[in-house]
């Protein structure tokens, strides 16, 4: 056995309930009725979550970006949840 104990930040890891996966996906979203207009909340999802979290999220209108993890640049004032 040999497992990886200290490898810097822990892996980012999908927001779906009960999911362990990586996250490949970053979800903005807003709720305009608890938030500023230019705040963002994100989710993660892995590959297999992603269209069943951004749709939840659309359903509600709240879904503002979908982002490639490697590429999200968290805007100023947002945070994660
Ligand atoms: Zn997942």
């Amino acid at each position: 056995m040999n497992s990886p104990e200290s490898s810097g930040a822990p892996a980012p890891v999908c927001s779906a309930k009960g999911c362990r996966d990586a996250a490949v996906w970053v979800l903005a979203w807003n709720n305009p009725s608890l938030h500023a207009p230019e705040r963002r909340k994100t989710w993660l999802a892995c590959e297999e979550h992603r269209a069943h979290l951004s749709h939840f999220l659309d359903l509600r209108g709240f879904l503002k970006d979908v982002v490639k993890f490697d590429e999200w640049v968290q805007p100023e004032g947002s945070e994660r949840t």
